[in-house]
């Protein structure tokens, strides 16, 4: 079952919006023991990275794509650092609709090009940023052609703020923290409309990364976050903190998170934690980091965060000369 089969009675879909589903959402909840006991904190890890192309995207895409099918779309079009065009172009594909890809050439992570690629979709390389990008889309997307499916299109958060309801099924309680990466702020904006409804006042915090324009966390290399206005009012009625972290941080929350408790998510979805390192977390709160992303999604990256692996013969001795 998908978010719009699961969370109906909370979402604006209508008995005209298709069920357009590729399985999203119910995604777990992992405890991170070894973590927990470093922090002192009950933490847990919600993988969103097991959503269908890897990543949270897919529960807003599934809603955003089904309201363009139903509004009789004729395309969808999305400006993307990588994921968004992965979600999009599956949910398109899935839909019967065509789907056009915008990326800032050379700074998007082969993998979720090639998710973008194989499903059919139109991807076109922008000369400039992910920010030169989006501004291309909108222009389309108001000459009334495409449908735009970035986090602007606000039924993006309306699925994505289904993660919270999830959270806090599966806890039985309320978590007192929740952490993220702060990219665009979308999911940021989500969680909290989904924890606003259902009257709870977790904290969530945002983790941006200091280096913004230039980070090695892809994801959240976005220069001028389009909710930004949004995310400042939050943080002003006290329901948002915004931590800044820079690359090592974050590069040492993405290895912690993988060696000690064997969870595998892309470097920005490690911000989250990196945030909660830096907080004053009362003993005992039970925390929950939202990974956004597969480890698989930004291989390129392991390659520079790790040792590369030697070769050996297949003897005894070769072998024990390298791990005895
Ligand atoms: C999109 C994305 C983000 C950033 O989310 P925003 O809603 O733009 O703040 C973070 N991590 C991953 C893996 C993403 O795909």
């Amino acid at each position: 079952m998908g978010v719009i089969a699961r969370h109906r009675e909370r979402l604006p879909v209508t008995a005209a919006t298709p069920e357009l589903t590729l399985g999203e959402g119910g995604t777990p909840l992992v405890p991170a023991p070894r973590l927990s006991e470093q922090l002192g904190c009950e933490l847990h890890l919600k993988c969103e990275g097991l959503n269908p192309t890897g990543s949270f995207k897919d529960r807003g895409m599934a809603v955003a794509v089904a309201k363009a099918v139903e509004e009789g779309s004729s395309g969808v079009v999305c400006a993307s650092t990588g994921n968004t065009a992965a979600s999009a172009a599956a949910y398109a594909a899935r839909a019967g609709l065509p789907a056009l890809v915008l990326h800032p050439t050379g700074a998007v992570a082969t993998a979720k090009l090639a998710q973008a690629r194989a499903v059919g979709a139109r991807v076109l390389a922008v000369r400039g940023s992910f920010d030169d990008a989006l501004a291309g889309c909108r222009e389309l997307a108001d000459s009334g052609s495409h449908t735009l499916v970035n986090s602007l299109n606000p039924y993006r958060l309306q699925g994505q703020k289904t993660a919270a309801f999830e959270i806090v099924d599966d806890l039985a309680r309320p978590p007192d923290v929740v952490a993220m990466p702060f990219g665009g702020g979308g999911n940021l904006c989500a969680y909290a409309l989904g924890f606003g409804e259902l009257e709870d006042d977790a904290l969530l915090v945002g983790c941006e990364s200091s280096e913004r324009a230039t980070t090695l966390a892809s994801a959240i290399r976005i220069a001028a976050p389009v909710h930004r206005d949004e995310v400042d009012g939050l943080v002003d009625s006290g329901r948002v903190r915004v931590e800044t972290v820079d690359d090592a941080e974050i590069v040492d929350a993405w290895r912690e998170l993988a060696t000690l408790e064997g969870v595998f998510c892309e470097p920005s979805s490690a911000a989250g934690l990196a945030a909660v390192k830096k907080l004053d977390l009362e003993p005992g709160s039970v925390v929950v980091c939202v990974l956004t992303g597969h480890g698989l999604k930004d291989t390129d990256a392991v390659g520079l965060l790790t040792e590369t692996p030697v070769e050996v013969d297949a003897n005894l001795d070769s072998i024990l000369a390298e791990v005895a």
